[in-house]
C-alpha cells in the first residue's frame, strides 16, 4: 500500500489552507482535513492529484466528494465528541474518517455491495476501526440505532426522507443536498416530534440517492 509522508502532509495543510480560504472556518474541521490521509482512498490513477479540491471516481459508478464539499457538510453538523451520527452513502469512506476523527460515534450505511465491502474492510487497515458499516438502503436509516444526534447523507435526495427525521432527536441536525440535478444544501433541525427548521446554503452537485440496496452482478 501506499504510504503517508511527509510530502502528502504538507499537501493536506495547503489543502486546509485552501479550504479556509474558501470559508471553512471550524478549527476542528480544518485540522480534520489535515488529518486524513486522502491519497490512500484514491485509485492511482489519481493519487498525484489526492489534494486538489476535486471529487474523483471510486467504482460502481460513484464518486469521493470534493474535500470542500466533505468539510462543508461536517461544519454545518456542528458536531460535539461522543455524539452519534448517522451517515448514508459510505462510498470510499472518508466523510466516514472525517467524522472519527471529530470524535463523534460513527454509523454508516451504503447500498452498493462492492463499495460496502471494500471500505468496510480498508478503513481499519489505516486506523480508522470505530465506524459501524451497514449494507443497506439509507432511505431507511437504521431504526434499531436511533435515535442519532446528526445525520449526513452524502448523495443528492430529491425530497427529505421522512425515516430520517423521524430518526433524529429532537434538537439534532440533518445535512442534506436536497434537488435532482444540482442539489441545494439544506439544513434541517429538529425542534419538536414532527417539526423542523430548514436552511438552505449553496449549490452543490452529488450522484443521486437511490431507492433500494443495489444487489450487484
Ligand atoms: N461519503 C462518500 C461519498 C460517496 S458518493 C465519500 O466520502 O466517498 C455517495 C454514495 O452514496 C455512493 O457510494 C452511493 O452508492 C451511495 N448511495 C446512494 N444511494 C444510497 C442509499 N439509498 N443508501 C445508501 N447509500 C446510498
Amino acid at each position: 500500500m501506499e504510504k503517508d509522508t511527509y510530502r502528502h502532509k504538507g499537501l493536506r495543510r495547503q489543502l486546509s489552507a485552501l479550504l479556509k480560504e474558501k470559508g471553512i472556518s471550524n478549527p476542528e474541521v480544518l485540522k480534520a482535513i489535515e488529518t486524513v490521509p486522502r491519497h490512500l482512498f484514491l485509485n492511482s490513477s489519481f493519487i498525484e492529484r489526492a489534494y486538489e479540491d476535486i471529487a474523483f471516481p471510486i467504482g460502481a459508478g460513484q464518486t469521493i466528494s470534493r474535500p470542500h464539499t466533505v468539510a462543508f457538510q461536517t461544519e454545518l453538523l456542528q458536531l460535539k465528541k461522543g455524539e452519534k451520527v448517522l451517515e448514508i452513502g459510505t462510498g470510499s469512506g472518508y466523510q466516514t474518517s472525517v467524522l472519527l476523527e471529530m470524535g463523534v460515534k460513527v454509523f454508516t450505511i451504503e447500498r452498493q455491495k462492492a463499495l460496502y465491502d471494500i471500505t468496510k474492510t480498508f478503513l481499519p487497515t489505516i486506523g480508522y476501526s470505530a465506524a459501524k458499516f451497514f449494507y443497506g438502503d439509507g432511505y431507511k436509516g437504521l431504526p434499531i440505532f436511533a435515535p442519532f444526534d446528526k445525520i449526513i447523507v452524502t448523495a443528492g435526495a430529491p425530497t427529505i426522507p421522512n425515516d430520517l427525521l423521524n430518526q433524529l432527536k429532537v434538537g439534532g441536525i440533518m445535512v442534506i443536498p436536497l434537488g435532482d440535478k444540482v442539489q441545494t444544501m439544506t439544513l434541517l433541525t429538529k425542534t419538536a416530534e414532527k417539526k423542523f427548521e430548514k436552511v438552505e446554503f449553496g449549490e452543490f452537485k452529488f450522484v443521486p440517492l437511490l431507492e433500494d440496496k443495489e444487489w450487484g452482478a
